[in-house]
């Protein structure tokens, strides 16, 4: 995990001139000057996280500034490592005492065991040459009394057992939660950009081993700034919200949709070649186009909403980047045929062919 202090090692001046640019960039996009939007701002003109800067370019290639939704994301995907580390830390440090207090347990049923079997034989031995019942009788009670310690004693480690077992489920739910919203994005509920980029690395790693192929669907939704200028922003989010369960309910098994950015995402299909998956994207573009929006706050109806893809069948000998790309133009050769409308990637062949 990179350091955050390492990053910004600047000097005076050249720390002043970044700090001047992040905030008239905010000023002029009017977003709110607070200390996240005013980082993914700093670090992209310091140019300290290449993966940020080039998150950030290509969603101006599409938009002419970010929203505070996308500085948000940005920050959460790249910078917010402050609380996560927190939890881990104090996750760490409980797993130590927990385990100091089971192996002290153990430590201390040892001898405590030593001590109950040295007692048992010694009076056994006793009982043997005991002359009289009535030391019979005294023996038995110690006999008695030390079994009724050792079962109190039983009883007090099994709590203490169950205890410490209790605080080890409990980190292990936070660690589940901790890992699962990282990879979920907040406002659609979907697998996020880093959960997708894990996914289609994996599939490509198996692909270029195994020669298993995939697929995948790329959407975004058509004329989206004006229904978010027309209608503002929390209709939009609702949108937003709409398209994701649309998808989410169109795909099955293994699929996987995830928010790519903005309001773009993407279905990765395992095991799906470019015929399977266009059928698939042609059901998704209908699924969409069925659905109305309707503006909570008035239940004025607001119409449809549509969505142009591209679909790509990745290819051995690409990488996964490539495919991507792929998809990408193909999603924008939908666009230029007038939007609604699914496209097919060229092949890289044909991409080279340049046809
Ligand atoms: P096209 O049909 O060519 O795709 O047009 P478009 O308007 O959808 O495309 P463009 O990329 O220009 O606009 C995308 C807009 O999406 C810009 C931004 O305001 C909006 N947007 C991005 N992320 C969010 C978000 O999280 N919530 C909301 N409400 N809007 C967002
Ligand atoms: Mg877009
Ligand atoms: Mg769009």
């Amino acid at each position: 995990m990179v350091n955050a202090v390492d990053f910004y090692k600047h000097e005076l001046d050249v720390a002043d001139n970044f700090a001047s640019k992040a905030l008239d960039r905010l000023r002029r996009d009017e977003i709110p000057p607070v200390p996240q939007n005013f980082e993914v701002w700093y670090v992209y003109y310091a140019n300290v996280n290449p993966k940020l800067r080039d998150d950030i370019n290509d969603l101006l290639l599409s938009q002419d500034k970010l929203t505070e939704q996308d500085c948000q994301d940005l920050y959460e995907k790249y910078l917010n490592y402050g609380h996560d580390r927190e939890t881990f830390q104090k996750a760490g440090d409980q797993i130590n005492t927990t385990l100091q207090d089971v192996s002290g347990l153990l430590q201390n049923v040892k001898s405590t065991t030593g001590q109950f079997t040295g007692v048992l034989k010694e009076t056994t031995d006793r009982i043997n040459t005991a002359q009289n019942p009535d030391d019979v009788q005294a023996l038995l009670n110690i006999i008695t009394q030390e079994t009724n310690r050792m079962v109190a004693y039983n009883e007090e480690l099994e709590t203490r057992l169950d205890q410490s077992y209790s605080v080890m489920n409990e980190l292990k739910r936070d660690m589940e939660r901790i890992r699962r919203e990282a990879i979920t994005d907040g406002l659609t509920g979907l697998a996020n950009r880093k959960a997708f980029d894990e996914q289609i690395n994996r599939l490509s790693r198996e692909a270029q081993k195994d020669g298993l192929t995939f697929s995948l669907i790329m959407i975004d939704i058509d004329h989206f700034k004006a229904f978010n200028d027309t209608y503002g922003h929390q209709t939009g989010d609702q949108v937003l919200r709409l398209v994701a369960m649309t998808l989410v309910n169109e795909v099955k098994g293994q699929d996987m949709a995830a928010r790519y950015g903005g309001e773009e995402f993407v279905i990765i299909l395992p095991g799906t070649n470019i015929e399977a998956a266009r059928f698939v994207a042609e059901n998704l573009r209908k699924a969409v186009e069925k659905k109305e929006v309707i503006n909570r706050s008035n239940g004025e109806n607001l119409g449809q909403i549509t969505v142009s893809i591209g679909v790509a069948q990745f290819y051995t000998k690409e990488s996964a980047d490539d495919c991507v790309h792929r998809a990408d133009k193909a999603l924008y050769q939908s666009k230029e045929k007038g939007r609604n409308c699914v496209s097919i990637a060229k092949t890289p062949h044909e991409e080279d062919m340049g046809s």
